[in-house]
């Protein structure tokens, strides 16, 4: 089969109603040959839909379940089960063409290798299907070969054709509560997870846990970086440049933080209270003048630069700087007490 990306089959605590739906369904045999999974990113929809294709694959089939010990089960844990197919964009490609739907669709028209086994398709991410690949799947949905399965997998159903949409068993993966994310964050990481973390994630624990990952290794150059600049030893064209790659959104992340930890710490008139994630204060002698309401309004804007989501580097670059001459300009307020104290 030509794709053979293997995805971890272990499914994830918030998917647990989206299991028992189809595990309901299963056992009364009234599973979808078309399932749509839909969600936000930074859920494992990917994952579930691995967990599901094992299990429908799993020769022990009383249960959707995935033994992990059959034949079919060591298949996939191997990456080259013959009945499993992934579609997703080819390298360098953007979307998913007519010409792979077709041979998913031809092979999925074939009888299984394992006899009486189903074929399974996963397709991922679904809506980047391009519009003549999106009418030749409704096609094979609309006669679907005997014990064959489709999964498509997307965070925007609604980006998809309504003629593909009707013909799939919707399944929705759905964020978890905040207290059930930061346990599982904890969890993973050993120790406590920056509740902010899962704010900038949209609530998806998965990309919650990427951030926070990144955020470790971030935090050390966003010090140096700014530690530089304050003093002068860089000015804001080259913090600008060195930021405005793709990195910038997690940079403006941890701007973010940090503002609003200054802004903290300045309100409790204290220097103590500028403790940033487990590293101690942080410029505190810039606290005790500091223009709270020029910090807020930095934030702000880094906020809105973060929404703005500038395409170029060019862009970006420009946008930083400004950026950074304002916060210069805001931090400066407070250097003349600054230099009395020192
Ligand atoms: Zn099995």
């Amino acid at each position: 089969m030509t794709e053979s990306v293997v995805q971890s089959p272990q499914l994830l605590p918030w998917h647990a109603p989206a299991v028992e739906q189809l595990r309901a369904a299963w056992q009364a045999q009234r599973l979808s040959h078309a399932i749509l999974i839909g969600g936000p990113e930074g859920l494992g929809k990917g994952r579930f839909a691995s967990w599901l294709a094992r299990a429908v694959l799993c020769e022990r089939r009383e249960l959707l379940e995935g033994c992990g010990e059959c034949a079919s089960c060591l298949l996939y844990a191997a990456g080259s089960h013959p009945d499993l197919l992934w579609i997703a964009p080819e390298e360098d490609k953007q979307q998913i063409s007519i010409d792979q739907i077709r041979a998913c669709s031809e092979r999925l028209a074939k009888t299984s290798y394992r006899q009486g086994s189903y074929k399974v398709a996963i397709v991922e991410p679904a809506h980047q299907m391009t519009p003549s690949a999106a009418n030749s799947l409704l096609k094979t949905l609309e006669e679907p070969g005997a014990e064959s399965l489709i999964i498509l997998v997307t965070s925007r159903p609604s980006a998809l054709l309504a003629t593909v949409r009707s013909r799939c068993q919707k399944v929705a993966i759905h964020r978890p509560n905040a207290g059930s994310a930061t346990q599982w964050l904890t969890e993973q990481t050993g120790k406590p997870v920056l509740p902010q973390m899962l704010e900038f994630a949209g609530g998806a624990p998965l990309r919650a846990l990427m951030y926070a990952e990144r955020f470790a290794e971030l935090d050390g150059q966003m010090r140096d970086s700014l530690s530089n600049l304050l003093t002068g030893q860089v000015d804001v064209t080259q913090v600008a440049g060195d930021w405005a790659d793709e990195s910038l959104s997690e940079r403006l992340n941890w701007l973010d933080l940090w503002l609003m930890s200054l802004a903290r710490g300045a309100l409790a008139g204290t220097d103590d209270l500028i403790t940033f994630p487990e590293r101690g204060a942080y410029l505190p002698s810039l606290s005790r003048a500091l223009n709270i309401t020029g910090v807020y309004s930095m934030v702000d804007r880094a906020r809105a630069l973060k929404a703005q989501l500038l395409r170029t580097a060019l862009q970006r670059e420009l946008a930083v700087e400004s950026w950074l001459i304002a916060l210069m300009q805001v931090l400066d307020a407070a250097e003349p007490k600054h230099r009395a104290n020192a």
